[in-house]
């Protein structure tokens, strides 16, 4: 690594570091940029619905990528990935400390890396990734385990169940009863938990009832205002019990949770985290700590504090982290904002291959539009665009 450049760590590879990695090099000759992910392989987790569930719908080169090979434009000496989980940031020495061992508790395989500016895109991950009172399902990458693995393995369980219980009604929940209406092989007895009185919560009115009426010609038990209050698995038949607020107890071979963002945050100092566990960061995207701007540290998407964690978010994001970084460098200012009430309110929920809803600002989505943005291949064809950076 150059001495003469300014040394940049990006931590995490999904969507919002790849982007400001991308963009940031694109912008500076002056960086050198390292890249730290637990997996060299980019996960566009947007499509675990379709794919999970319709594994021949979609091939693995459509939703997971060599993150190595896209940065081969650059020279060698601009770009680095580390392949670790970072657990530690040290101010003192301005470095982190990375695990690059097979998994948490191998001991010996930690390295140090130094930086002058450093930007946290750690994101997020869910309960049913983790596993956590729910079918363990790669929602997001997982740390340390193969996603390859993890993916096959939920196929697998989602093709033998008959009886699901899904809990959350919001779009992930409602594209999963869609797909899962339509899996090949024996029919499906599908029921969807709504904890508010309407499916889709933050959508139109129109946007919620033609959700709902979507997926009950697929034949989809709602239960509407409604919650899980305990979902259990039996370890030696794997079957779940799922107790409702209502009393009522529903005896299902598998319980998906759809509710919970779950910060990925254990290494990074508690003064920059909100109450919930988010960066605080100011307009610039620089992190505050104690009501202080740091000159040094940035975040961009799911990690951050700003509400609406969606992908739709981290590329204005990116581009905001990437030229305030940059002109710091070039002439000691920053003067990129971001704001998230600048951003569109948009919505689009496949319900099941052919048809969905959603809405663009006001304006409600017809079923072929829906298709047509997303519900023929899940967005699969922007995967390559947020992997190189090239998202508007
Ligand atoms: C199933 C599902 C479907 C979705 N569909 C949509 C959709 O249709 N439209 C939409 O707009 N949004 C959607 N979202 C939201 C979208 O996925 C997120 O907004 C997006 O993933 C945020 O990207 P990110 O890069 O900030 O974080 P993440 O995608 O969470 O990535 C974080 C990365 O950081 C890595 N990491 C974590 N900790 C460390 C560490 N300590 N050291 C090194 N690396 C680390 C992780 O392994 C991961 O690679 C969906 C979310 C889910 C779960």
């Amino acid at each position: 690594m150059s001495s003469k450049r300014v040394s940049v760590i990006v931590i995490g590879a999904s969507h919002a570091g790849l982007g400001v990695s991308h963009k940031l090099l694109r912008q500076t000759s002056k960086v050198s940029v390292t890249l730290i992910n637990p997996s060299d392989e980019y996960y566009f987790n947007i499509a675990t619905p379709r794919f999970l569930v319709k594994p021949e719908s979609l091939p693995p080169s459509k939703y997971l990528y060599s993150i190595p090979e896209t940065f081969n434009e650059y020279p060698n000496s601009y770009f680095t990935l580390v392949k670790g989980l970072v657990t530690k940031i040290d101010y003192l020495n301005k470095s982190v400390l990375v695990n690059t061992g097979e998994n948490q508790s191998t001991k010996g395989d930690d390295i140090i890396v130094t930086f002058d500016y450093l930007v946290i895109a750690s994101g997020s991950t869910t309960p049913a990734t983790l596993g956590q009172g729910s079918l363990k399902l790669p929602f997001k990458a997982t740390a340390f385990e193969d996603t390859r693995n993890a993916i096959s393995e939920a196929q697998k369980k989602l093709q033998a169940a008959t009886r699901i219980v899904i809990g959350g009604a919001g779009p992930l929940g409602v594209e999963l009863a869609g797909e899962l209406a339509e899996a090949s092989g024996s029919k499906k007895t599908i029921t969807l938990v709504s904890k508010t009185r309407s499916l889709l919560d933050e959508a139109t009115e129109t946007v919620q009832r033609t959700a709902e009426s979507l997926l009950r010609r697929k034949d989809i038990e709602i239960l509407k205002n409604v919650t899980v209050d305990k979902a259990e698995q039996d370890l030696e038949t794997k079957s779940w019990t799922v107790t409702l607020s209502t009393g009522r107890t529903i005896e299902a071979d598998e319980y998906i949770s759809t509710t919970g963002v779950i910060p990925n945050n254990e290494f990074i100092p508690k003064s920059f985290l909100n109450h919930d566990g988010w960066v605080n960061v100011d307009e610039k995207l620089r992190i505050v700590e104690d009501g202080t701007s740091r000159s040094d540290t940035y975040a961009v998407g799911d990690i951050t504090c700003h509400p609406y964690r969606l992908l739709s978010r981290v590329s204005l994001q990116g581009a905001t982290v990437a030229s305030n970084i940059a002109a710091c460098i070039e002439k000691d200012t920053c003067p990129a904002t971001y704001s998230v009430e600048a951003q569109r309110k948009m919505m689009v929920v496949p319900v099941g291959q052919s048809t969905g809803t959603g809405h663009l600002g006001g304006w409600t989505l017809w079923g072929c539009l829906v298709w047509f943005f997303k519900g023929k291949d899940f967005l699969t064809y922007e995967a390559p665009k947020f992997l190189r950076g090239k998202m508007q």
